[in-house]
């Protein structure tokens, strides 16, 4: 499944020299795309946007062609959980445990996410092509999300960071904007860019507030680090991509073994395998299922 248009991108710019290096991205329609593939209600749709928003960004900043970046949000709410996968090109895909999931406002008449996601753990789970992926696990510190990976990175990667993240819904629960920023500072930042950008971030309540007002990339970093001389050095686009096809499926049925596949065509009835990322469901007839045992030693 892959996105129409190219309205997505994430930039990569650097600001004060290079004791700032920042990340900015525009997703609406990687989480109306995600939206409609899972059909989430409002409050999960701003939940999984969220994430999938920070691990496009987080995916971007892996160096390998073939890294893997997934984010795993293993929480006690009734979303039951997020889990995003990105790569370093912008495809990002994602899903949470319970898409249905509706919840009063919080006491600023906002989407609760924080209720919905709860209390628990974020996985940071790096797949650079080394025998052991790197696994980061820190505590969930507001479940908002943008907190908890401003805390991931400065716990897990000791690079302080600040993050930004926002999911603005049309009045009829699609998606209007979404989109966010990561800004971190380089272990030479002199004080004064500190507290510079200390000062920007505290002056920034909402991030939907600034999706509202219709920033692109480029112009929420101008807002994020102004008075610090901002480079843009890239433009990627990003968009919600799932890698799924029947083949990929059909290798997985396979591995399920001889036996399992002999009692799936002892009843007599076709198969359906879901892919939880995209939610596509592939259908396997019994004669196919037949062909695939033939497959098996
Ligand atoms: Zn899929």
């Amino acid at each position: 499944m892959t996105m129409e248009g190219h309205k997505d991108y994430i930039v990569r710019a650097t600001a004060a020299g290079n004791q700032v290096r920042a990340f900015a991205a525009t997703t609406d329609e990687v989480v109306e795309m995600a939206r409609k593939a899972h059909n989430t209600s409002p409050v999960a749709t701003a939940a999984l946007g969220r994430l999938l928003t920070g691990g496009a960004m987080m995916g971007v900043m892996m160096k390998g062609d073939k890294d893997l970046l997934t984010l795993q949000i293993k929480a006690g709410g009734p979303l039951q959980g997020i889990t995003v996968t990105a790569d370093s090109h912008g495809n990002v895909k994602g899903y949470v445990g319970n898409p249905n999931v509706c919840i009063p406002a919080n006491k600023k008449g906002k989407l609760d996410v924080a209720s919905a996601v709860g209390v628990g753990f974020l996985n940071v789970i790096k797949d650079m092509g080394l025998k052991e992926p790197y696994i980061g696990q820190t505590t969930l510190q507001t479940s908002e999300i943008a907190e908890d990976l401003t805390y991931y990175f400065a716990t897990s990667e000791q690079v302080p960071s600040a993050v930004g993240l926002g999911v603005l819904m049309n009045k009829n629960n699609t998606v209007a904007q979404a989109g966010g920023f990561i800004v971190q500072l380089m272990p030479f930042a002199e004080e004064k860019v500190i507290a510079k950008l200390e000062k920007n971030v505290a002056g920034i309540t909402s991030v939907t507030a600034l999706l509202e007002q219709g920033h692109t990339p480029e112009s929420l970093l101008e807002t994020v680090l102004e008075g610090l001389d901002v480079e843009i050095n890239e433009r990627i686009p990003t968009q919600f991509y799932c890698n799924c096809s029947k083949e990929r499926v059909t290798r997985a049925l396979i591995s399920v073994g001889k036996k399992e596949l002999q009692d799936m065509i002892k009843e007599g009835k076709e198969v359906e395998m879901n892919c939880h990322f995209c939610n596509t469901n592939y259908t396997f007839s019994v004669e196919e299922l037949k062909q695939l045992l033939s497959h098996c030693k």
